[in-house]
């Protein structure tokens, strides 16, 4: 154990004292031993140099019995061992001795000629009694010192032991003393240590003194408080820090807009789940989430309805999942989710049909009702893939096989979709040169009415004739340009066709004709799409009541709104809009009854079936009835047989397009099909009415 500052004090302390005691105490016993021998000499001497007067009378008279005599009365003095009086022929007149053992008088030789002496045990003087030098009588008295030296140790003794206890005592005041002084040094340490190991900065040390402990308590007071403020502000820049941190973390792993994983963070938990999935035989299923026309939405009401869409969907997928399950969204309107621990395939589908119906819920976005769907495709691990790229490769292709089946549906993944995927590719990145290089060519599919027997109209059909793939149907191009954004320059560029050859036809006497054209939904997401159109009608010199705009039933219902204003700027201006694929869109008696259209084209697969399904001509029926009591044009497309005719008729429909009359034809074909048809048209309609 270290030793105190106050032990160390008390040790010094000790020690000098003890060196003071000791020098003091041996000067002092030095002295008083020199003094009392000196004294006793003196006092020797003395007694001599009177024995030495009485003794005068006996040495002049040499009468040695009267010497003698005097001699013996040394008896009374202990101290004098020997006394002689020697006359100068060395002869002793009389002599006493003290001891008469020959032990006690050893040291008793005397050497006249040394004199008086002082030695350790004895002292001895010599007096003369008469006479001078060589001739003198003297007197020798010799003493002892044995009885001095013992006092003098007995001195000594009890000086010591007087020395010890005042030490004693000294010891006991110096460390209380010590303890005093050292308190305060005590308090500053034991400060210290509790900072130190508590990291307290805010305890202080008590200013007890006004001295260098007191100076010191101070400073280290001061010291605290510099150590308090640095310890805050640091505390304060590593909060800080680690909230950035934090926060930095977050947005690397989170979405900022709707708070949900990023794609970073998705690949991080694929590979997991795959591991985990794979090491325990758990069937796990990734899926890919694509809202059907986000883009429209976005760009007809702004970025910040857009993106409190993006959060509803992210809310909505949530909860419509298990705890366990994991929603990111990957960017833009695409959403993937992890469902781990599948018991079995059927435990996935009913949840993707819940994701299905919870996106398709109406919501209220900037005062408009709108209604989203999304387009999910679902691949499993290990059935479809076993790696983490893979799989969500596959999802995504199964994705959009659902877009391509008619979106607001999902897909599982199938290996022909991987085909389909890679065909994806090839046209999305081959569109805009094939266009270029005049790879695409407008067909036009003749519209009837049976009432007046005349050509109509015409659809304006896109076609794509490939170098190497032949012939690409729309189904399949169609969509990849929406995704792709080529559908713009791809619609302007039908619809510029599609005027210029309205005007010939015109010009060719087919007055009657109109030109119907399919707008995407991608091209009415952009505010200058109605100024576009009036350009192109203007640049071809087309009335804008030869042309007609088809828009399918689903993307009027979706995207009410501005979509709906746009169109009815449109309408104004002399243009017909058609709503195409009309029973595939749930619209509304209501919604119908405000939209701005002027036509009803009857979808195909209503159409298909009413020979053989009673139901599906029961709808078709009520969908003509509808139209013609709204005062709407209807038309049925997709008619291949003359019973669909004789049904749609009997039903209330005149106007007709399907193959039945006639299939898309270039445009070269379309003057010699009206011409034979206005001459065969009477047997025709005989043909349908027997
Ligand atoms: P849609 O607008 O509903 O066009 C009618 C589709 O039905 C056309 O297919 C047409 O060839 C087909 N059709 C007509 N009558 C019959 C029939 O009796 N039987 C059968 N089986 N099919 C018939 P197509 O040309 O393959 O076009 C498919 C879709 O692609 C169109 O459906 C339209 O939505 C889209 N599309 C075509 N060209 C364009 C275009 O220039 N722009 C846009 N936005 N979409 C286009
Ligand atoms: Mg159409
Ligand atoms: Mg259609």
């Amino acid at each position: 154990m270290a030793r105190t500052i106050a032990s160390k004090l008390t040790r010094i302390y000790l020690i000098v004292a003890v060196l003071v005691l000791f020098f003091a105490g041996l000067v002092s016993q030095l002295y008083a031993y020199h003094h009392s021998r000196t004294v006793a000499h003196e006092n020797l001497s003395t007694q001599a140099v009177a024995l030495a007067g009485n003794l005068e009378s006996a040495v002049t008279f040499s009468d040695s019995a009267f010497a003698q005599q005097t001699l013996n009365a040394l008896q009374h003095y202990p101290d004098v061992r020997m006394a002689a009086v020697v006359l100068p022929s060395g002869k002793y007149l009389a002599s006493y001795l003290a001891d008469d053992s020959p032990a006690g008088n050893a040291h008793l030789e005397i050497n006249l000629a040394q004199g008086n002496f002082m030695a350790t045990q004895s002292h001895g003087v010599v007096q003369a009694i008469a006479g001078s030098g060589v001739a003198a009588t003297r007197l020798v008295m010799v003493a002892s010192l044995e009885k001095l030296n013992r006092e003098m140790e007995l001195t000594a003794l009890a000086g010591l032991a007087i020395a010890c206890v005042i030490l004693l005592g000294a010891y006991k005041l110096f460390s209380r003393m010590s303890r005093h002084v050292t308190r305060p040094l005590e308090q500053l340490t034991s400060v210290m240590r509790h900072v130190e190991r508590r990291r307290d900065y805010q305890q202080r040390a008590q200013v007890v003194s006004n001295d260098e402990i007191g100076e010191l308590a101070e400073g280290f007071n001061a010291m605290l408080g510099a150590l308090e403020t640095q310890n805050t502000s640091l505390i304060s820049e590593l909060d800080e820090r680690k909230r950035m941190q934090e926060q930095l973390d977050h947005l690397a792993h989170f979405d900022a807009v709707t708070r949900l994983p990023n794609r970073y963070y998705f690949h991080d938990r694929l590979k997991i789940s795959v591991a985990h999935g794979l090491a325990t035989g758990q069937t796990m299923a990734v899926l890919f989430v694509d809202l059907d026309n986000f883009k429209l939405i976005n760009d007809s009401y702004g970025h910040h309805v857009g993106d409190v869409l993006l959060q509803t969907v992210g809310a909505r997928l949530t909860s419509a999942l298990r705890a366990g399950d994991l929603v990111c969204r990957l960017g833009g309107d695409e959403f993937a989710i992890i469902l781990e621990n599948l018991v079995d395939l059927t435990q996935m589908q009913p949840l993707i049909e819940k994701l299905i119906q919870q996106l398709a819920q109406p919501l209220r976005l900037d005062n408009h009702d709108v209604v989203i769907s999304g387009s999910i495709g679902a691949a499993l691990c290990p059935e479809d893939a076993d790696n983490p790229e893979t799989l969500l490769r596959y999802a995504d292709a199964a994705m959009y096989a659902a877009k391509a089946d008619g979106k607001n549906t999902w897909r599982r993944f199938n290996v022909d979709m991987v085909s389909q995927s890679t065909l994806r590719l090839t046209l999305e990145s081959q569109m805009r040169l094939g266009l270029a290089a005049g790879q695409f060519e407008v067909h036009y599919q003749p519209q009837i009415d049976l009432a007046s027997g005349q050509v109509i109209g015409v659809e304006a059909l896109a076609r794509w004739h490939h170098p190497e793939l032949g012939e690409i149907s729309p189904v399949q191009f169609i969509p990849v340009a929406e995704d792709c954004g080529f559908i713009r320059q791809l619609g302007e560029w039908v619809l510029r066709s599609a005027c210029q050859q309205i005007v010939q036809w015109h010009l060719a006497g087919y007055t009657q004709l109109k030109v119907a054209v399919n707008v995407s939904v991608r091209q009415l997401a952009h505010a200058d799409f109605a100024a576009h159109v009036m350009e192109i009608l203007a640049e071809t010199a087309c009335s804008a009541n030869f042309l007609e705009l088809e828009i399918t039933e689903s993307v009027l219902m979706r995207n009410g709104g501005r979509a709906l204003e746009l169109l009815d700027v449109l309408q104004q201006c002399g243009i017909r809009m058609s709503m195409d694929d009309f029973g595939t869109g749930y619209s509304s008696m209501a919604q119908l009854k405000n939209m701005p259209v002027s036509k009803l084209k009857i979808d195909k697969s209503f159409v298909d079936e009413i020979t053989s399904n009673r139901s599906d001509l029961a709808i078709t029926t009520a969908m003509i009835s509808l139209g013609n009591i709204l005062d709407l044009q209807v038309m049925t497309e997709g008619v291949e047989s003359l019973e669909q005719v004789v049904l749609l008729r009997q039903a209330g429909c005149h106007c007709f397009q399907g193959y039945y009359f006639a299939k898309p034809m270039p445009a070269q074909q379309v003057a010699d099909f009206i011409d034979i048809f206005s001459k065969n048209h009477t047997e025709i309609s005989k043909g349908i009415t027997t």
